[in-house]
């Protein structure tokens, strides 16, 4: 069994001696238990936080132990009496080849899963994540606004299919030419601009002629700020991440901008509302899968992979994720499918 443990704890951008590459003996299941092969491992911007031992929502993994992480697996052994050998199954094994499962962190993928590996982007957590923050906190009404930035990421490009499935108008963020002319393109993003461009701001102010009326904020850091001055009175702004800032070691240099932003909640009314998508599963994930299950089966929705393959390669697939180097939901092949 090869698995990957955190070795040490990053300074800002985590590099590959923070990780360990460990061979170990496959451990046998015990009565009750499954031995699981790891086909597809997900990668995700939360593991940054992960690594850090910063107070979080969930506890840091302790040095030394497994890279925790969404798996797509096959039962290699059973001993459990609602598992068969050869069952597909969506799990949290982690950054390994073999986990075993007392049954109660796994599921079967669900019939309407048609390729095992959208449980990991548009049919599982991002995507959730997605239809969470937009239809519950974001709120798009038809003709509105809808901004998301890291638009054809897993998240930000389900938000931007959503809005327009709502009849909003989606306006994508993303860096570079590429992914702009996708969001477009293939996504029906309305437009898609460039924040990496000198003038960011100016193209921002020119697609959102009517000022933007919900900004599901990914990012942060140099495109919140742009964002910030277009946001319409009564804007809703679901936060839910900040990529731009989970590799920051230290505050911004510069004035105290506290009051001017909370100025601005106040005279524009905005709604501000963070979330974590992990408390809404028992509530709301039933029916997000019918929901989206159903659109991507009318091709409605479309998620774009990015494929890394072998499980020594997550590392290198996690740094390249935190700078923006992947295109599309980054998800690791580990073993065969
Ligand atoms: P993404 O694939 O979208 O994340 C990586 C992308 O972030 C990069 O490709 C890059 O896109 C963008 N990015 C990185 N650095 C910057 C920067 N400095 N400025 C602007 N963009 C940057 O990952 P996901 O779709 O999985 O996640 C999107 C966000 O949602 C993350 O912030 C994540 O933490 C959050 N999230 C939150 C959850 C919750 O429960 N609240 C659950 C799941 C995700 P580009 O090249 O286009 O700039």
């Amino acid at each position: 069994n090869r698995r990957i443990v955190l070795q040490s704890r990053p300074h800002g951008e985590p590099k590959p001696s923070d990780f360990h590459l460990e061979h170990q003996p496959v451990a046998q299941p015990a009565e009750g238990q499954v031995l699981l092969r790891t086909i597809y491992l997900s990668l995700d911007p939360y593991m940054r936080g992960r690594m850090s031992d910063a107070p979080s929502y969930v506890p840091p993994v302790a040095l030394g132990d497994v890279m925790v992480g969404g798996t797509v697996s096959r039962v290699e052994v059973s001993r459990h009496p609602s598992f068969k050998v050869g069952d597909v199954v969506l799990g949290a094994s982690g950054w390994q080849d073999y986990a075993l499962s007392d049954g109660n962190d796994i599921h079967a993928l669900d019939s309407r899963i048609s390729r095992p590996s959208l449980a990991l982007s548009v049919l599982g957590m991002p995507g959730f994540t997605a239809y969470h923050g937009l239809l519950q906190i974001g709120q798009p009404k038809p003709g509105e606004t809808v901004v998301v930035a890291s638009a054809t990421g897993a998240v930000g490009s389900a938000v931007g299919q959503i809005a327009k499935l709502k009849h909003a108008r989606a306006i994508g963020i993303a860096g570079g030419a590429d992914k702009c002319r996708y969001a477009v393109e293939t996504l029906g993003f309305d437009a898609c601009i460039d924040h990496r461009a000198p003038d960011f701001a100016e193209q921002l102010a020119a697609v959102t002629p009517k000022g933007i009326d919900v900004y599901f904020e990914n990012v942060g850091g140099a495109v919140f700020d742009a964002v910030l001055r277009r946001l319409n009175i009564g804007a809703r702004v679901p936060v839910c991440g900040l990529i731009a800032q989970y590799n920051a070691t230290q505050l911004p240099e510069g004035p105290n901008r506290v009051p001017q932003l909370m100025g601005l909640v106040l005279a524009r009314r905005l709604r501000v509302e963070g979330f974590i998508i992990l408390d809404h599963y028992a509530t709301e994930f039933a029916d997000f899968l019918r929901d989206m299950s159903g659109w991507v089966a009318q091709g409605k929705v479309t998620v774009r992979e990015a494929f890394v393959d072998g499980l020594e390669q997550a590392p290198q697939g996690l740094m390249d994720l935190l700078a923006g180097k992947h295109f599309g939901k980054v998800v690791v092949r580990v073993g065969e499918g």
